[in-house]
């Protein structure tokens, strides 16, 4: 009898971005000439830039000519986009990070969904709570959780981010063993600082724990005393591994690309107490179930570390930032507290002790702007809701008129 995996029964039934997608459905079948304004799901709404999309063609055309034709290429990526990222995105910012300690692969989705697997089911795990729920439901399925109970798995560490605490994860006080961070956050759009993630990385010294940090927001950091990577804290090669993507960076969210930096002095431990190299185990793993990022794409991913390339994403994320910054404007002005936008392409808003599904509910039907309820990211993401700045200038202006004619 071919048995299904139970954990996955553990899942809560239906994924976040469902549940808003059959709600907006609803509204649009109801009120067919309302034009829905999505300030929702974080997609990017602008096109490729021109010199990723030069240097796609260019990647598709070589594989159009048997000479300059790439067949399997190496699983951690082409060399010459490992050492574009190595020395612009480490080394000049003075964290020491090789190419050889570069994973490309297609996207921060699956790499932080996947790296649980490198370790054992029995480890405590911690988690921010509200929380991109991919670091969740992962564990879920790896069966690192209890039953979910009163909005929570069991089994869990979770770190309540709280505006007592400026929506930062405070070091637990029962040991742990992983720890998930996020920095800029996905969903509240808070930043920590030098000494927040210096604090974290001797935590995880002294009880030998691993962080893993997700820095797919960062080239929305625009506030030069922040951390641009984790890898800027001293002895965080030993003990954190960080993630990347090129989604919001440069609007690859359809086309594919990121990576994942697994330093060589990190280690893990077997239950005889002897290391292990958790470079090795990643570098394994991605060797047997994972063939590469398609040619084309990496080609064209290279081209954001171009000169025209790094103007035309600064540009990209600039207009986003723009966004953020009317967001955060209008709702203040509407008297909510809100933190994020600054550093950010995330704004999160207290619904003043409206639940967030009624508050996701009362923009929708009164408004026609789609934002996200924070009670879908985790408990204490309740009274909150998420407005992403990914949209259209002119969409952004007119959702923030129509919220001021609703909210007012
Ligand atoms: N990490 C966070 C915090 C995110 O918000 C997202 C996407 O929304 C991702 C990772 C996934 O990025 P990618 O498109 O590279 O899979």
């Amino acid at each position: 009898m071919i048995r299904a995996n139970e954990n996955y029964r553990k899942l809560k039934a239906s994924y976040l971005f469902s549940d808003i997608a059959r709600r907006v459905e609803q509204f649009q079948k109801d009120n067919p000439d309302t034009r829905v304004i999505r300030l929702g799901i974080g997609d990017v709404t602008r096109a490729l830039p021109p010199a990723v999309i030069a240097a796609f063609h260019k990647g598709v055309d070589d594989m159009a000519a048997d000479a300059t034709f790439r067949g399997y290429g190496p699983e951690q990526g082409y060399a010459f986009l490992r050492e574009k990222i190595a020395a612009h995105d480490f080394q000049a910012r003075g964290a020491d990070i090789a190419a050889d300690e570069i994973f490309v692969s297609d996207g921060a989705k699956c790499d932080t969904g996947n790296f649980q697997e490198l370790f054992a089911e029995d480890i405590r795990v911690a988690m921010p709570d509200p929380v991109y729920p991919v670091y969740l439901d992962t564990n879920v399925m790896a069966g690192r959780t209890g039953e979910f109970v009163d909005g929570r798995y069991e089994n869990i560490v979770y770190m309540d981010c709280i505006k007592e605490n400026r929506f930062l994860p405070q070091l637990p006080e029962t040991p742990v063993d992983l720890i998930y961070l996020c920095f800029p956050n996905n969903p509240t759009g808070t930043c920590a600082t030098k000494q927040d993630l210096a604090d974290w990385v001797a935590y995880a010294i002294e009880n030998k724990a691993l962080i893993l940090f997700d820095a797919a927001y960062e080239s929305f950091v625009r506030d030069d005393a922040l951390p641009r990577t984790i890898y800027e804290i001293e002895g965080a090669r030993k003990v954190a591994v960080e993630f990347r993507s090129f989604s919001k960076t440069a609007g690859f969210t359809g086309t594919r690309c990121g990576y994942t930096v697994v330093p060589r002095d990190c280690q893990v431990f077997l239950s005889s107490g002897d290391a292990v190299s958790l470079h090795g185990l990643w570098n394994r793993r991605q060797s047997t179930k994972f063939n590469g990022v398609s040619y084309p794409v990496q080609k064209a991913a290279q081209a954001i570390y171009t000169t025209e390339g790094q103007a035309q994403i600064s540009e990209l994320v600039a207009g986003y930032l723009g966004n953020a910054d009317i967001i955060r404007k209008t709702m203040a002005d509407l008297n909510f507290d809100c933190v994020g936008g600054d550093n950010s392409p995330y704004i999160w808003v207290d619904g003043q002790g409206r639940d967030s599904w009624e508050f996701f509910d009362l923009l929708l039907h009164n408004a026609g702007v789609v934002c996200t309820p924070g009670g879908g990211f985790g408990r204490c993401g309740n009274p909150y809701i998420r407005i992403s700045a990914f949209n259209s200038r002119d969409n952004v202006i007119e959702a923030m008129a129509r919220l001021k004619e609703a909210l007012k």
